[in-house]
């Protein structure tokens, strides 16, 4: 078998199409459009690179958006202040912070501070919260995306066996969340999990397999359950480019559906914190 290759650069424009139809009509009921502001402290190149992708994305969809720099030296407490003037302000719809942030700053802390209406990356603890009881649209970026590629496939979440390999809080945790509304049965793997010489057990069991790590080809092809459906989280940058944490080639013989890195996971995630932004816009306009 030789897997079906989950594009995401056609599934991104597949929802961008659908979201710039939303803001057309949106601006034609309101005479306004969701803006979105992202916070970037210093300009480090690969922040640079996805806020340009960010702009694309934004410009292609209608939505309006402005990128805040500030110096690599900002206090916690002015990017509070700056923060707060934002939540504040009611031409502003949603607001990120860019990661990574300077040593000195607590990014948890200032991604608290954003209004949780306002929280385009679905991150604060109130939006997890909302998250677990399944009380809000605003959904983290990156499990958001990987399951909008499981659902490309038309496949039934719903009794399946999903192993998800990773439990950081802004992917693997939320992930197995929203794997669990669906009804799948979810396993979570990490570091322990291999140290325990479990990992490979796990992964062969998987009908969903979803991987971030960020090791670069972590799972062996061999490892993967015939038929499986396998989305790779993992961005590794290696002497030949980027890998994911899946062993590509081999694991494209045993699954039915495979993300590629570069090119699978990233370019959904940045199309969903537009979606986010829309859906902050509806609820601070109450719909309107
Ligand atoms: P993280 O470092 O916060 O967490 C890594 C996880 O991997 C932890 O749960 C850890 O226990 C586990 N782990 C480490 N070594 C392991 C091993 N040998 N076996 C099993 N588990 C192991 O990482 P993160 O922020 O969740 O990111 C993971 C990867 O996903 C990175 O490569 C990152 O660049 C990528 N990423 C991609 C996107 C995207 O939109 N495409 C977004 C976020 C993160």
């Amino acid at each position: 078998m030789s897997a079906q290759i989950l594009d995401g650069k056609k599934l991104a424009a597949k929802l961008k199409a659908r979201l710039k139809e939303e803001v057309a009509a949106i601006k034609s009921k309101n005479h306004s459009v969701p803006k979105v502001i992202n916070v970037m402290i210093g300009n480090d190149d690969g922040s640079c690179a996805y806020a340009n992708s960010q702009k694309r994305a934004a410009e292609e969809i209608g939505i309006e958006y402005e990128l805040k720099t500030f110096p690599i030296d900002i206090s916690q407490e002015e990017l509070r202040g700056h923060i707060q003037q934002l939540n504040q302000d009611k031409g502003v719809h949603g607001i990120m912070l860019h990661r990574p942030v300077p040593e000195h700053i607590d990014y948890h802390l200032v991604a608290n501070c954003v209004d949780t209406e306002k929280d385009l990356e679905g991150i604060n603890v109130s939006n997890i919260g909302k998250m677990i009881l399944g009380e809000t649209r605003i959904l983290p970026c990156t499990p958001a995306s990987v399951m909008e590629h499981i659902k490309s496939t038309g496949m039934d979440i719903r009794g399946k066996e999903a192993v998800v390999v990773g439990h950081s809080g802004i992917v693997g945790k939320p992930l197995s969340l929203l794997l669990l509304e669906e009804l799948a049965t979810v396993t979570i793997c990490h570091v322990a999990t291999s140290e325990a010489g479990r990992l490979q057990e796990h992964v062969g069991r998987a009908d969903i397999l979803v991987v971030a790590v960020g090791r670069p080809e972590l799972i062996k092809g061999a490892w993967i359950k015939e038929g499986a459906t396998v989305i790779d989280v993992g961005i590794n940058r290696i002497d030949s480019g980027i890998v994911g944490d899946v062993e590509f080639e081999t694991a494209k013989q045993k699954a039915a559906y495979i993300t590629p890195v570069p090119g699978g996971v990233g370019p959904v995630t940045v199309v969903i914190l537009m979606r986010n932004a829309i859906e902050s816009y509806k609820v601070q306009t109450k719909g309107a």
